[in-house]
């Protein structure tokens, strides 16, 4: 997997994409990051890339051309088009599908907006793909992009060490994860859950799926329609939800 960023700030995205997880991964050469500065592609003597909007308003627009020429800059390295995802608030939301879907690509460019945004034709002459992370507005399209390359990386063989961990998460099958403990056995007073001591795996996997089901009705009861949910599944919640009420 490898990851374009067409952006006014490559340091922000490397320093980021570097740490931890995804850092290891590219030193793995797992996955791989080319920011590229649009200010790099600008013909204006003072490296100006953006301008008052047409219509007047609030703010400055960035321009279509050094988009565009950045946006080429990494075509001419790619042997078929790629997919263009423009971080946006008026995009769709992100979901852990969507960075299924988007981590079978080989190639994937981020565009990064800034200011008020970027002019209009450029975007429907380049992208592919409106994303939004959520509705509030950030002053740019760089944490956007870091948050949507973190959660595909994890999605692509071999970043996790334990390649099982991303299938057990929040979200797979539409239910909130279970929680987790680790050690030690007490703290403050509060003991980990007697089933998860008991080595009993069969006991710990109900407790598991009862946790999750409980957290999805309380917190997001609008995945748990979704979910996949068998008689037992319905039997549990119908049991327990009216008891927490
Ligand atoms: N004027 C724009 C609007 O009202 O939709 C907001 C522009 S915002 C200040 C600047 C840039 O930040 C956007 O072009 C976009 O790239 C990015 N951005 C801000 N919020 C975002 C969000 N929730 N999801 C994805 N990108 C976002």
């Amino acid at each position: 997997m490898k990851f374009y960023c067409l952006t006014l700030f490559p340091e922000m995205v490397r320093n980021g994409m570097h740490t931890s997880i995804t850092g290891r991964a590219m030193e793995k050469g797992l996955i791989e990051l080319e920011t590229v500065n649009i200010r790099d592609f600008t013909t204006n003597k003072h490296l100006k890339v953006d301008d008052y909007p047409y219509g007047g308003g609030a703010g400055l627009v960035m321009q279509a051309e050094p988009v565009y020429k950045a946006y080429e800059s990494v075509c001419a390295k790619l042997t078929k088009k790629p997919r263009v995802v423009f971080l946006t608030p008026c995009g769709k939301t992100f979901h852990q599908k969507m960075a299924k879907e988007l981590a079978q690509e080989e190639e994937l460019i981020f565009l990064c907006g800034h200011y008020e945004g970027v002019d209009e034709r450029v975007l429907e002459m380049i992208v592919t793909d409106n994303v939004s992370i959520g509705d509030y507005v950030l002053t740019g399209g760089e944490l956007p992009a870091m948050v949507m390359m973190d959660c595909i990386s994890r999605l692509v063989p071999g970043v996790l060490g334990n390649d099982v961990s991303a299938d057990t998460e929040s979200f797979q099958e539409n239910l909130l994860e279970y929680p987790q403990y680790t050690r030690p056995e007490e703290f403050m007073g509060q003991k980990v859950p007697e089933v998860l001591l008991s080595g009993h795996h069969a006991n710990v996997e109900k407790w598991r799926r009862e946790q999750s089901l409980l957290r999805t009705a309380k917190y997001r009861p609008d995945l748990l329609e979704k979910a996949e949910l068998c008689a037992k599944d319905l039997q549990f919640l119908q049991n327990n939800t009216c008891k927490q009420e």
